[in-house]
C-alpha cells in the first residue's frame, strides 16, 4: 500500500456536485485514489508522500480532450503560419510523412510534459500518420514513462489525394491493415477498470482523408470492443463544401448516416453545425472538444459553446495539435475558452446578458476537468473527492501573475495569465514537482526535439 498526504493548500477546488472550494485543506490519496479530501485537520497526520501546498492553490487535473502531440515537431513551420486547414494540412502532410519512432515518442514526451506542467493530468492524442516505424506502441510507451494518464488513438487516413481526398497517397494506409492494427492495439494496450492509465480510441481522421467503409468499419469494431470512436468534424466551412460535394450532405448529417451521431463518440471542433445539429448532438449524447486556440488560429470560426451546454451537448476543452495552436498549455485553453465564448456573445448582438449569460472562470475550469472526463467517458477523473483517482496540480498563489488577484484565487487561475504548475500529481505519483518534470531529464529530449525539427523541415 502506498499513501500520499497533500495538505496545507489555501484553497482545493473540489469539482464535486456541490462544487466545494475548501480552505486551509488537502487530500489523502491510497493506491492512486482519492481516500479523503478536507481541512487540514481531518486529515491524516502522515503518508509515504507528504506534500506541503502552503502558499498554493490546488485544483483537480486537467483533462485534454483532443491533441496532436506529433505536431509539437512543426510547431510555428514556416509555410504554414498564415494559412487556413486545408492549405495548413497540405503545407505540413509532406514533414508529417516523414515523422518515424523516434520523433513520435520524442514529441509525445515533450507534448505531454507541457501538458503536465500546465496542470493537465489525463491526455487524449490522436494519431493518423503511421509511417517509418510509429506506432500506437511508441506513444503509449512515452506517456508510462513520463507519468501521464494516456488515451491514445489508432487514428488512420485512407482516402489520398487520387482518390479525392486532401493528403497524399503516400500519407494513407490499406484499411484492412488499419482495421487489424486497432485490433492488436486494442487487445495489447485497452484497459476498461477504473484508474486506468492507458485507454484505446478508435478514431478515423476526417471526412475527406477516410472512406465510408472505414468510418462504418471502425464504428462495428469499436462496439464490439467496448472502445469509444473519435473524428474531427465540422471544423471549418472548406470541410463542407467538401461533404457537400463528395456526399450531398452537411458533415454531421453524413456522420449521422454513418451511425456516428452516437453517445459513444466525441467529435473535435463542430464548429459550423446548425440548432438542428445542435439538438441532434443533446439527443443522441456525442460530445465536442472544444478548440479555442486552433480555431482562432487557422480562422476556422467560433464553436457555440454557450449553445451546446445549454441544449445539454458534453463538452469538454482540448489544446488541439500543436502545429494550430502551438502550446499545450491547458491553463491557457481554459482562459481562451472563456474569452472566445464571451467575444461570441457580443458578435451575436444578444442585447444586455442577463445573469449567467457570461462564460465564468470556474464554468471554464469545469470544461477543463469534469465535464472533459465526461467527454472521455470517465467518471472516476475530473474531481478531487473519496474514490477518485489522485490527479491534481498546483499552482504558486505568490507568482507575480496573481498580485492584487487574491479575492477570489479560483477565478484569478483563469483570468490572469497562466503559470507553470508547482506539483502535478497523476494517480498518487508526484509527476511535476517544484514546476519541473521529475520522471525524467527534459533537458536532452528538447535538444533531440530540436534536432529532429529542424531535420523535418529540411525534407
Ligand atoms: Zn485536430
Amino acid at each position: 500500500m502506498s499513501t500520499l498526504l497533500a495538505r496545507n493548500a489555501d484553497v482545493l477546488v473540489t469539482m464535486d456536485a456541490a462544487r466545494r472550494e475548501l480552505r486551509g485543506a488537502g487530500l489523502y490519496a491510497v493506491d492512486g485514489f482519492v481516500r479523503q479530501v478536507g481541512e487540514d485537520a481531518e486529515l491524516p497526520a502522515t503518508a509515504d508522500v507528504v506534500l506541503d501546498l502552503r502558499g498554493q492553490i490546488v485544483l483537480p487535473g486537467l483533462v485534454n480532450t483532443h491533441h496532436h502531440l506529433n505536431q509539437t515537431l512543426t510547431r510555428a513551420f514556416p509555410a504554414a503560419q498564415d494559412a487556413g486547414l486545408f492549405d495548413w494540412l497540405t503545407a505540413q502532410y509532406p514533414a508529417w510523412t516523414r515523422i518515424d519512432a523516434e520523433a513520435s515518442r520524442t514529441s509525445t514526451l515533450v507534448g505531454l510534459a507541457e501538458l503536465l506542467l500546465s496542470g493537465c493530468t489525463t491526455a487524449f492524442d490522436h494519431t493518423y500518420l503511421y509511417k517509418n516505424g510509429n506506432s500506437v506502441d511508441v506513444q503509449v510507451e512515452a506517456a508510462r514513462e513520463i507519468g501521464a494518464r494516456f488515451h491514445a488513438s489508432r487514428g488512420s487516413m485512407s482516402v489520398g489525394r487520387s482518390k479525392g481526398g486532401l493528403p497524399p497517397d503516400e500519407a494513407v494506409e490499406d484499411e484492412a491493415f488499419i482495421l487489424r492494427d486497432s485490433e492488436r492495439v486494442i487487445d495489447r494496450f485497452h484497459d476498461p477498470r477504473p484508474g486506468a492509465m492507458t485507454r484505446i480510441v478508435l478514431a478515423p481522421c476526417a471526412p475527406f482523408s477516410v472512406s465510408a467503409d472505414l468510418l462504418r468499419e471502425s464504428a462495428a469494431l469499436a462496439r464490439a470492443r467496448g472502445i469509444r470512436l473519435h473524428t474531427h468534424l465540422a471544423e471549418t466551412l472548406d470541410e463542407e463544401r467538401y461533404t457537400l460535394e463528395h456526399f450531398g450532405v452537411r458533415p454531421v448529417e453524413w456522420m449521422d448516416r454513418l451511425g456516428w451521431v452516437a453517445g459513444d463518440v466525441w467529435f473535435a471542433h463542430a464548429v459550423h453545425v446548425s440548432d438542428a445539429e445542435i439538438g441532434r448532438f443533446a439527443e443522441a449524447g456525442c460530445g465536442v472538444a472544444h478548440c479555442p486556440s486552433s480555431n482562432m488560429r487557422l480562422a476556422s470560426g467560433i464553436a457555440p459553446v454557450r449553445r451546446y451546454l445549454a441544449a445539454g451537448v458534453k463538452v469538454g476543452l482540448a489544446v488541439d495539435g500543436s502545429a494550430s495552436n502551438d502550446s499545450s498549455n491547458m491553463l491557457l485553453e481554459a482562459r481562451q475558452a472563456m474569452l472566445l465564448a464571451r467575444l461570441e456573445r457580443g458578435l451575436r448582438r444578444e442585447g444586455e446578458p442577463r445573469p449567467g449569460d457570461w462564460m465564468s472562470a470556474r464554468q471554464a475550469l469545469e470544461l477543463a476537468t469534469i465535464r472533459g472526463a465526461r467527454v472521455l467517458g470517465r467518471d472516476d477523473i475530473g474531481a478531487l473527492e473519496a474514490g477518485k483517482c489522485a490527479d491534481f496540480f498546483s499552482l504558486d498563489l505568490g507568482a507575480i501573475d496573481y498580485a492584487g488577484a487574491l479575492h477570489d484565487p479560483v477565478a484569478a487561475t483563469v483570468f490572469c495569465a497562466p503559470t507553470r504548475a508547482r506539483f502535478t500529481v497523476v494517480q498518487g505519483r508526484v509527476v511535476v514537482a517544484d514546476g519541473r518534470v521529475v520522471t525524467l531529464d527534459m533537458g536532452p529530449v528538447i535538444e533531440r526535439h530540436n534536432r529532429l525539427a529542424a531535420a523535418l523541415a529540411r525534407g
